[in-house]
């Protein structure tokens, strides 16, 4: 009987398996369409000076608007794209659509701020990131210094000899280099240096301790005046409540990101923003 029960499991598992890998299928041959089809979108989450309000900038976020599944977030199809290799071309994707959304802007007469693209690893592999954000600029006559790109830590701890190349490369040419999940890696002090990082993000989970005993305050405080002997500006992200803003004023944080100013918008309603240059005062 037990066999039976085994050999049960087994079955169940192989198809388990199989559905796994007919989704996975599925999936890729969806995001090849959806890259034909042109299905992706971006939305604009805004950054601001933490003691003024500021608008400084945005963050762009893909989106991607599947015909029958609805709105799709990044955490549900990015690591499918890097492990095919399709997020170079996404990557180009979304470079291309920020620059065209910067040019409809200015053409509007909007005081256009910068935006930051999120590049992963996997990107840099190809040696393909500072052609994709020349081209852009090119193609738009866009000023370098309205691009930054956002790279998170541990893509930074895997960077090659290349992938400093790169991004020195994207420093030369004046587009800011902002570290993302800042805090989750394990990056040196001589790699951020050599990398002419121009800001610190630093990650969610550590804002979302703040007020919770003085360990959380600890590390903004040890970040912060690293970050300022270093010549850097620390943004810290997913700011939710009106007490984590105070305290990271207090810090003397320079900027700040969240739900509790603004979430990831669709770019009409970004432009609304861009309006109204003070988000709190
Ligand atoms: P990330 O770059 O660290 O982006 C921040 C994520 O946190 C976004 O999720 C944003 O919506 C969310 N967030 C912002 N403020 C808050 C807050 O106050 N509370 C909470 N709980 N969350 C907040 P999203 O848009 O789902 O993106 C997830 C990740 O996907 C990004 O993390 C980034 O690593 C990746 N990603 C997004 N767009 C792109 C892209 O165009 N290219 C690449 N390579 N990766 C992307
Ligand atoms: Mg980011
Ligand atoms: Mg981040
Ligand atoms: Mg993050």
């Amino acid at each position: 009987a037990a066999k039976n029960g085994g050999k049960g499991r087994f079955r169940f598992y192989d198809c388990m398996l199989y559905e796994t890998i007919q989704n996975r299928l599925d999936t890729e041959q969806e995001l090849m369409r959806a890259i034909r089809d042109d299905q992706f979108l971006i939305h604009y989450q805004p950054r601001v000076h933490a003691q003024s309000g500021k608008l400084l900038g945005a963050e762009a976020l893909i989106r991607w608007q599947h015909p029958q599944r609805g709105l799709i977030q990044p955490a549900d199809f990015i690591a499918l794209a890097e492990e095919t290799g399709m997020i170079g071309q996404i990557g180009d994707i979304v470079v291309d659509k920020v620059c065209a959304q910067m040019t409809d802007w200015r053409s509007q007469g909007l005081d256009v701020v910068p935006i930051s693209v999120n590049i992963s690893a996997r990107q840099f592999a190809d040696n393909k990131v500072r052609h994709a954000i020349a081209a852009g600029l090119e193609k738009y006559a866009l000023p370098s210094s309205l691009l930054e790109i956002e790279l998170t830590e541990s893509a930074m701890m895997r960077g090659d000899g290349d992938l400093f190349d790169e991004i020195a490369g994207l420093s030369g040419m004046g587009i800011g280099i902002h570290i993302d999940d800042f805090g989750t890696g394990y990056s040196s002090l001589s790699q951020l240096q050599r990398m002419d990082t121009d800001v610190l993000k630093v990650d969610r989970t550590f804002t979302s301790q703040l007020g919770c005993g003085k360990e959380g305050e600890r590390f903004f405080t040890a970040i912060v005046s690293m970050a300022k002997a270093l010549g850097m500006r620390v943004v810290a992200e997913g700011v939710e409540t009106a007490e984590q803003l105070s305290i990271l004023r207090t810090l003397t944080c320079d900027e700040i990101q969240g739900f509790f100013i603004a979430h990831p918008l669709p770019a009409d309603e970004m432009r609304e923003l861009m309006r109204q240059p003070h988000l709190f005062a």
